[in-house]
């Protein structure tokens, strides 16, 4: 279970507040979706989640562990980060999903570490492209790339900061699709952020809508009301009778 309770973040002395005592839960297996306008402070969090950035105050607490009193390596091991635009420099798609394992093995990989890789890359159609360039792979493949790098730790949270952002339609419901499995079949908790309203309804079973640096509205699928809607990004719309994409 994911705990976030009274996270407050600025990035400098003199530089407005960002979140400003913001909460939310999600349970084990759960997929949570971020909403809010652009500058809502979604990147930022997942900053503080993956300890990039260090909150003024609150709490970040991840089954009963707090995150703040464990090391970058163990975080490292618990929280796994899929960026919106992924580049992994002239590495292969093998030891691009390997370096997923880094927290774990330290300065050299295993025997263990490579087949832990090999199932990853089997399970997830990879595994024809284990010695490519993993930078020459379609918009599509990298984003898989991305995904088996971050379960391959075996993580507790898996956070992805506008995944979609990059693909096409087909891709964009074949990433979903992805998701869904890593939560259901392997029970990681899931935090994403979209822009998409009717991806994130397809996608989540939370959902956290931010505003002025809080969580100004969190509920299941019936909370995508035009109200809540035109209170967060300040438009109204018609949402009867859409639900994907
Ligand atoms: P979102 O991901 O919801 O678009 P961000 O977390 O990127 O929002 O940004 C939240 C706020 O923090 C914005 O006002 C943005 O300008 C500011 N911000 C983001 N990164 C930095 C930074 N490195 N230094 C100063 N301000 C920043």
């Amino acid at each position: 279970m994911l705990e976030i309770n009274n996270l407050t973040f600025r990035y400098g002395r003199r530089l407005p507040i960002v979140l400003d005592g913001l909460k939310l839960t999600l349970g084990d297996g759960e997929i949570g979706v971020l909403l809010g306008k652009n500058g809502a402070g979604k990147s930022t969090l997942f900053k503080i989640l993956t300890g990039l950035e260090r909150p003024s105050s609150g709490s970040i607490v991840l089954n009963s562990c707090n995150l703040a009193a464990i090391s970058p390596r163990e975080r490292a091991k618990q929280v796994a980060y899929v960026p919106q635009s992924v580049t992994f420099g002239d590495l292969s798609v093998f030891d691009t999903v390997l370096t997923g394992r880094l927290a774990h093995f330290g300065l050299s990989a295993g025997e263990a570490d490579r087949e832990v890789v090999n199932e990853i890359l089997e399970e997830m159609g990879l595994a024809d492209f284990a010695e490519r360039s993993a930078d020459r792979l379609s918009g599509g493949e990298k984003q898989k790339v991305a995904i088996a790098r971050a379960i391959v730790g075996n993580p507790s949270l898996i956070v992805f900061d506008e995944p979609t952002g990059n693909l096409d339609l087909a891709n964009e419901m074949l990433l979903i699709c992805e998701m869904k499995k890593l939560a259901k079949e392997r029970g990681i908790t899931i935090l994403c952020s979209l822009h998409n309203i009717y991806e994130a309804k397809e996608l989540g079973d939370r959902f956290f809508f931010m505003k002025n640096g809080v969580v100004a509205h969190a509920g299941g699928k019936d909370i995508f009301t035009e109200d809540v809607i035109e209170d967060v990004f300040g438009v109204r719309i018609n949402i009867t009778g859409r639900n994907i994409l």
